[in-house]
């Protein structure tokens, strides 16, 4: 599809070859790293355990040679130690003066005190808005559209989306996840979108809720396209299609982890990665380690490993060597659908998600995957259930599964042996399945959980 020429956020890139595209990673790589070196006691220190000086990192080869010096971890620990020494929440590794934040952002589903991995100065805001919201226009959001928006908001990172949607002129239509269907559904007709930008389970929820609250089936809404975003879903065959023919439009896939590898899906039945269009804004696709020993993996066609984040041209906390706990695969040859020349991704599941079964790295959504090719015999609805702390399993692993509604009692143990035998074909381990109801398992207005921890 020839919808866009305009592959990358950054317009001097779209008449760059991919090796001239390296070189301008690496002209800002340079600034950054001797920018955060200058600013922050705690990139002094990490470069003085690396062993490693400022000047000698020039290159993306460099980079990925250097130790990991972030995690979710460390930053908590950053940010315990700035309240005591600094005042502020914002962590050692905060390279601006704190005056000069103007934008601040968390994550909704951490536990322990929250940590400020959005953290913008003006300048950051707008250099970062101009790649969130050029994922949207990728796919056809223009001037004047509205975009039905609704994830939990305010202090949430998933608000910082908004600014890019301001900014390529488009209009917000922002609701609070919180604020409940009926609010949402109300105001979607109300203000008829031409897109919608939500997560995945809340996508699927409205279509159930729709009918009831405004007597109307969500293709009714008539939108040209949602962009779904924090859980994996869209990457499942299944639940793309039954989302597109429930809404009649396509549905996209987008991301950006800490304002990080900017990124979307293009037009396209097969699902073809999440294309990386502001590489001048991180090095998240050409830095990825095993999430075991954090060694390096090397960058190509199919490589699967833990995203490295290393930030270009941030000024208030710009991430250098940050491991994201994000299992993904990069895929470096140019887009078949739209012919996006950049690498593209896909999300396999967290590290903390990983399962160990018999010696055997398990994500979820390999389970899920499996699962949802029997719908509509199962709504897709599971849960795993994990009797003690992950990521190590003793089998059998079990599974709860929501059948469909047409299944009658009897069919389920036939039912249960063949998916059970599907799972063993893809992923050598042969679970346990326990069926129930469907619409019994609770869905979350946020990200809906993979485990029920029973321990
Ligand atoms: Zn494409």
């Amino acid at each position: 599809m020839a919808l866009n020429r305009e592959y990358y956020s950054n317009p001097v890139l779209n008449n760059l070859t991919e090796e001239q595209i390296t070189n301008y990673q690496e002209e800002r790589l340079r600034e950054q790293v001797k920018y955060c070196y200058r600013s922050s006691s705690f990139y002094r220190k990490k470069f003085k355990e690396a062993g490693a000086r400022p000047e000698d990192i020039r290159t993306l080869t460099d980079l990925r040679a250097l130790p990991i010096f972030l995690n979710k971890d460390q930053e908590r620990q950053n940010a315990i130690k700035s309240v005591e020494t600094e005042g502020h929440p914002f962590g050692t590794h905060l390279c601006c003066p704190p005056e000069e934040i103007y934008l601040i952002g968390t994550t909704s589903g951490t536990t322990g005190i929250p940590t400020f991995t959005y953290t913008f100065t003006k300048n950051d805001v707008e250099l970062i808005a101009r790649g969130l919201g050029h994922r949207f226009y990728y796919n056809g959001v223009r001037k004047g559209d509205r975009v039905l928006f609704i994830f939990a908001l305010g202090i949430y990172a998933t608000s910082m989306s908004l600014w890019g949607i301001r900014d390529i002129g488009a209009l917000p239509v922002d609701i609070d996840a919180r604020a409940g269907s009926e609010i949402m559904l109300t105001f979607a007709k109300l203000t008829k979108p031409a897109f919608m930008a939500t997560t995945v389970s809340l996508a699927e929820y409205l279509i159930r809720k729709a009918p009831e609250i405004i007597k109307m089936e969500v293709a009714e809404l008539r939108m040209k396209g949602l962009m779904l975003t924090g859980e994996i879903g869209v990457n499942i065959p299944e639940v793309k299609k039954r989302l597109e023919m429930s809404y009649g439009c396509p549905v996209y896939d987008y991301w950006a982890p800490a304002g990080h590898a900017i990124s979307i899906t293009c037009r396209s039945d097969e699902y073809s990665g999440m294309h990386g269009i502001a590489p001048d804004l991180c090095t998240g696709f050409e830095d990825l380690v095993d999430p075991e020993s954090k060694k390096p993996v090397a960058i190509e066609d199919g490589a699967i490993g833990e995203m490295v984040i290393t930030s270009l041209k941030r000024e208030a906390a710009p991430l250098l060597k940050y491991a994201t706990g994000d299992i993904v695969q990069i895929f470096t040859s140019s887009c078949p659908f739209c012919g996006f020349p950049g690498k593209r991704l896909k999300v396999i599941g967290r590290s903390d998600d990983m399962l160990i079964v018999k010696g055997v790295n398990i994500y979820p959504s390999a389970i899920k995957n499996v699962v949802e090719a029997f719908t509509p015999s199962v709504t897709g609805e599971m849960r795993i259930i994990l009797d003690n702390p992950p990521p190590r399993v003793v089998p059998p692993l079990k599974l709860k599964l929501e059948h469909g509604t047409g299944i009658a009692k009897a069919e389920l143990e036939g039912l249960g042996a063949t998916i059970a035998k599907a799972i063993h074909e893809k992923l050598k381990l042969r679970p346990i399945i326990d069926w129930v109801a469907p619409n019994s398992l609770e869905k979350s207005n946020r990200k809906t959980p993979i485990f029920e921890k029973r321990f």
